[in-house]
């Protein structure tokens, strides 16, 4: 295999559980930034902004710089543009998903809407919701920033609404989702850390986002389950699975670094 030049490390589960760092994370983190591994933080979680969690991170006391940030957000644009949709779209999202979006030349319109795009809206509405029926309907085309069904702190997520949508018309097909584990996301990392997808190794909690973002597209693939039982894996297994994050710190430092 290629030799690693990123790690990425999922959040929620992975390298925090309700705001709260596990032990060993702040260490690893300063340890790789005086590495030669360049390391990322990847969130599917489109309810705030990429500058967002680049405040949110520091403040927890990771060291970071904004480009060590990538989330769905910026995936979604990729994808919005290489798909020519735009720039009117219809956001059912949070007032910073579309601020961000707007940053990016996104307009959030109904009456213009060339697709509906569904991100983790937790400001949700019956009149949002009513709106982005009445274009499903119309056949408007459907993408979305992530898949995920359920956020950690079991919040109903993006992935619940195109359930949602796809009942409200029989038929309805999402026609593209830009977050993990699908492949916009990974052309945006394979660009801005100027690496190629085998040299990534994705660190993560959950099967079907993070272990399957990372066999996708062949990069290596850690599961931590941070006190959590061993999710079921299917015909798929990870080149490692940790019991404990902070395991990384020490213990398997010198793996990481030679693979
Ligand atoms: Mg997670």
């Amino acid at each position: 295999m290629a030799r690693s030049k990123l790690i990425l490390f999922d959040l929620d589960g992975t390298l925090y559980l309700v705001g709260k760092l596990f032990p060993g994370v702040i260490e690893l983190i300063e340890k790789l930034s005086r590495s030669d591994l360049q390391y990322g933080f990847l969130t599917n979680n489109s309810s705030i902004g990429p500058g967002d969690y680049y405040h949110k991170l520091k403040d927890l006391g990771l060291k970071l710089q904004p480009h060590n940030v990538v989330t769905s957000c910026e995936a979604t644009c990729l994808m919005l543009r290489s798909l020519g949709l735009g720039p009117e779209i219809y956001i059912l999202g949070t007032r910073k998903f579309r601020q961000y979006l707007a940053s990016q030349g996104f307009r959030h319109s109904y009456a213009r809407a060339k697709a509906l795009l569904v991100g983790f809206d937790t400001e949700l509405t019956y009149r949002k919701l009513t709106e982005a029926t009445r274009l499903v309907l119309a056949g408007v085309p459907i993408v979305a920033s992530h898949p995920d069904l359920i956020c950690p702190g079991d919040l109903p997520d993006a992935g619940m609404l195109l359930e949602y949508f796809k009942a409200a018309c029989p038929g309805t097909i999402i026609q593209a989702i830009a977050g993990k584990p699908h492949r916009w996301l990974v052309e945006m990392l394979e660009q801005r850390f100027q690496v190629r997808r085998e040299e990534i190794i994705m660190v993560g909690d959950r099967v079907n986002t993070d272990m399957r973002f990372a066999w996708n597209f062949g990069m290596r693939s850690i599961l931590v389950l941070n006190g959590q039982p061993q999710p079921e894996l299917g015909e798929n297994t990870p080149d490692l699975i940790l019991p404990e994050i902070g395991q990384l710190t020490e213990q398997y430092w010198p793996l990481i670094n030679s693979w």
